[in-house]
């Protein structure tokens, strides 16, 4: 025990832990002692976290000290503190593909299993800055490669609602350690569900991004065109606060858009009377679980009640949205992993786990000569075509909603020896990340105490009218029943 207090921080959101942080009832340093704590009851059980930031409860200290009980005086100077540092002593986990300064980052791949970063990613930095405090560094597939966690070489992650069971992948570590309460926040990648999918595994909401509106540099890269940098949290509107503070164009990242950031979290409400939400047509095909339809169905009685007009678009495309990913990822991934030769970063390269191999021999073959223009060029186009759909869609519709996995979460060792049943997991994820839009996963119910998640989709950068659906969805949704974490 570090800390005699313990703070119940799985029913804490951000928003009510910086009001007991600003009303001194509660310590930085108790909040993240009792993070701590709970890492090191669970983790041996739940396997999400890799790395405990040794010096967390050092820093959270120091800010200990800005928030002084007694003396009236400062109170105003503690609460501007606060202002100027919106996320002041939340704990944070980070997936461990995110580089950090003297922090060891792996990417869950015994490569760099000596790995110690000499700088912070720019997301790390930035939420350095606003406060947050590193607990430590979650379990993943290695080099996000997976939709379940199990392609980590540290050994799966376990959902904390069913042990038997993946969180979803390949931010397993991420969602898993805030679902158990190990913080308040955690950070993925999502280069085609990896948030997502996790998300709505572990009854949480996931971010997916537009493409360019989070800064990549320093995140361990999978497929540089996909790689979305976002975010998980327990409702909408900590997502919203997080993506205020890690968004914005980054000079060290060439493709960051150069688009103001608004504060979201400050413009949640609005009316869904009159908003025109599609249902894709090529998404309501029978491959989907009965009991995960049911739950879609009734989100969309939800969302009517609001006052939401639904209209069914369709993405002609999206048929070949998987075969497109699985074409253009694995080409970018034996670029990108072409680095790993043991000299520069971490041991060499016959580390490499079979997920890994897979993709490096079928992004060379697809890139090579001979074989380019029948495989990657065809793709590229393909993937133009499904941008397109999207567009033509949000010329009719705001938003889109559509269910997260076809499937509840599943049990580990189920798919894990069947590729392609796994890549299959991630229909209604991949083709976001071919059109480069953000989406949203939020929790939307339970079947037989496994949490489902819904999707909302918007165009590229309309992140504020996407956290605005989804914001009026949890608000009437109403609390999810039957759910019971295991651990
Ligand atoms: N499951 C997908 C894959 O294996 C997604 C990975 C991701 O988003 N990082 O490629």
């Amino acid at each position: 025990m570090l800390y005699s207090i313990m703070i119940n921080t799985r029913d804490l959101t951000i928003k009510g832990t910086l009001e007991l942080l600003k009303k001194k009832e509660i310590s930085v340093e108790e909040l993240v002692s009792s993070c701590l704590n709970i890492i090191e009851s669970k983790n041996p059980e739940i396997n999400a976290v890799l790395t405990v930031n040794e010096n967390a409860l050092d820093e959270a200290q120091q800010f200990s000290n800005l928030t002084p009980l007694r003396p009236r005086l400062r109170e105003g100077a503690a609460i501007s503190q606060f202002n100027n540092k919106p996320l002041l002593g939340i704990p944070i986990i980070l997936k461990d593909a995110y580089s950090t300064k003297g922090l060891r980052t792996t990417a869950a791949s015994k490569v760099l299993e000596n790995y110690i970063p000499p700088f912070d990613a720019t997301v790390v930095k930035k939420l350095k800055e606003a406060g947050a405090i590193i607990l430590g560094k979650a379990n993943m597939d290695a080099w996000a490669h997976g939709s379940s966690g199990e392609n980590s070489d540290f050994g799966p992650t376990k959902n904390p609602y069913d042990l038997s069971r993946t969180p979803g992948g390949s931010s397993s570590g991420s969602a898993a350690a805030l679902a158990a309460g190990m913080s308040l926040a955690s950070t993925g990648t999502d280069t085609g569900g990896s948030i997502r999918l996790p998300a709505s595994f572990t009854n949480l909401v996931g971010l997916k991004p537009t493409y360019g509106r989070v800064s990549r540099y320093g995140i361990i890269a999978m497929g540089s065109s996909f790689d979305s940098i976002g975010h998980f949290t327990k409702d909408v509107y900590d997502n919203a606060l997080i993506l205020s503070v890690t968004a914005g164009h980054d000079s060290l990242d060439g493709t960051t858009s150069k688009l103001d950031v608004p504060k979201y979290h400050l413009k949640l409400e609005t009316s869904m009377r009159g908003k025109k939400i599609g249902i894709v047509k090529e998404f309501t095909h029978s491959g989907i679980d009965s009991k995960v339809d049911e739950v879609t169905q009734k989100t969309i009685k939800t969302m009517e009640r609001l006052g939401g007009e639904f209209i069914e678009v369709s993405l002609p495309h999206v048929e070949y949205a998987i075969e497109t990913y699985y074409i253009l990822v694995p080409a970018e991934v034996s670029s990108n992993l072409g680095r790993m030769t043991g000299t520069r970063f971490g041991k060499g390269r016959e580390l490499f786990g079979d997920e890994a191999k897979r993709r490096i021999m079928i992004g060379t073959y697809t890139l090579s000569s001979g074989y380019y223009d029948a495989y990657y060029n065809k793709a590229l186009k393909v993937r133009t075509r499904i941008k397109q759909d999207f567009d033509q869609a949000f010329e009719k519709v705001d938003a889109l909603l559509c269910p997260v996995s076809p499937t509840l979460p599943f049990k580990l060792g189920e798919k894990a020896n069947d590729p392609l049943a796994m890549y299959l997991s991630d229909i209604f994820v991949a083709p976001m990340n071919l059109a480069g839009v953000p989406a949203l996963s939020v929790p939307a119910g339970s079947v037989e105490g496994l949490p489902v998640g819904i999707q909302f989709v918007t165009k590229q950068f309309d992140e504020q009218l996407l956290y605005q659906v989804a914001y009026a969805y949890e608000q009437a949704r109403g609390p999810i029943e039957n759910l019971k974490i295991n651990t």
